[in-house]
């Protein structure tokens, strides 16, 4: 994997990680007192499975994926924070992102004191390869692409993600956290492909789990090794893994839920744009939809004086006079009809 090990951080190639008693032990002990655990069983107890094995066991046959190339982190934050981490020297190298994007990104690269550069999207909220291409220095170590994008909803152009997955000289993370909501391929069957990409998703959006904290990456077996090395050694907690675990095996209410959200969408924008009040109501792949408003702000304060928050993204590039409205349950949608048709 030189591809990859070229554009990790120096210093922690060389980083040996921490290990715990469990680590090297494969076969089957009885008596568990390596850890200063507490002995008496309250069902917590005892620390959790640091490569939490089962839950991926569950997650390689959802995704067809082998185990080897999934890493897990406590929300999809802290997977893109070790990402940054393991590529990014602090106070030398730099994220390239493309705004409108999700927020997250550039904070995470102020924690590190690693910069940011920004090549917004086109009108169309698009990719433009060439001046990605042309911002590209070597201390860009990792381009970040959002397919479904927050907070348009929208997917980029497949033809132009692939031609960055070709020229892009470092890491290009793709951040699929709504991937469920779209019938768009995801990029995860092309990580042994193209061995500077990360796949990003999460069990917060389609799967309900956002309360649970769980995120994912998928990518070569070498990158997910080295992602393991710098992680916390018990990131997922033990709650975290039985639960997600049990509401994996329900795939039944997850595939419900996801088809009332799509039909749901289709209803909101149906009904969103016959209000005067409204503009445009950008196209959506997501469990959002991004609604241009004639004035944002003036929508916003209103809609918080009948109690319904939505997402101000007028100060976002591209998105002047625009609110981010989620597709909740059919009652809170019709109230958010009803509500903005009389403010109309
Ligand atoms: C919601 C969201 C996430 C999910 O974050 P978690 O930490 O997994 O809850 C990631 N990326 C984007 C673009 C999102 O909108």
């Amino acid at each position: 994997m030189k591809e990859v090990e070229r554009l990790i951080r120096p210093d922690l190639l060389t980083l040996k990680p921490y290990s715990s008693a469990r680590d090297d032990f494969k076969g089957k002990a009885e008596v568990f007192i390596d850890a200063n655990e507490n002995p008496f069983d309250n069902k917590i107890n005892r620390y959790p499975d640091p490569l939490q094995r089962k839950l991926k066991d569950q997650i390689s046959l959802i995704k067809s994926i082998p185990v080897d190339s999934i890493f897990l982190g406590n929300g999809s934050d802290e997977v893109l924070d070790l990402i940054i981490r393991l590529f990014c020297v602090p106070g030398t190298d730099e994220l390239i992102i493309t705004p409108p994007t999700y927020g997250m990104y550039k904070v995470l690269a102020a924690i590190n004191n690693i910069f940011i550069t920004e090549v917004p999207l086109d009108s169309n909220f698009q990719l433009v390869v060439e001046s990605i291409l042309k911002r590209y220095n070597r201390n860009s170590k990792i381009l970040f692409l959002c397919s479904p994008n927050n907070p348009v909803g929208n997917v980029l152009n497949r033809k132009d993600v692939i031609k960055l997955l070709e020229t892009f000289p470092g890491i290009v993370v793709i951040d699929e956290a709504y991937i469920d909501f779209t019938n768009e391929e995801s990029y995860i069957k092309l990580i042994q492909t193209y061995p500077n990409l990360i796949v990003i998703q999460t069990f917060s959006k389609a799967w309900g789990m956002a309360g649970l904290r769980l995120g994912m990456a998928f990518s070569n077996a070498y990158t997910i090794g080295q992602l393991n090395k710098i992680k916390p050694p018990y990131n997922i907690n033990v709650l975290t893994q039985e639960a997600a675990l049990e509401k994996l095996q329900d795939t039944k209410t997850f595939k419900k839920n996801k088809k009332l959200i799509i039909s749901e969408r289709k209803l909101l924008v149906d009904q969103l744009s016959l209000l005067p009040i409204i503009k445009k109501i950008h196209q959506s792949d997501a469990n959002f939809i991004l609604a241009e408003f004639d004035n944002a702000n003036e929508s916003y304060a209103k809609l918080l004086e009948e109690g319904i928050v939505v997402r101000n993204r007028t100060n976002e590039i591209g998105c002047k006079n625009c609110l981010r409205i989620t597709v909740g349950t059919p009652d809170e949608n019709i109230r958010i009809i009803k509500t903005l048709e009389t403010l109309s």
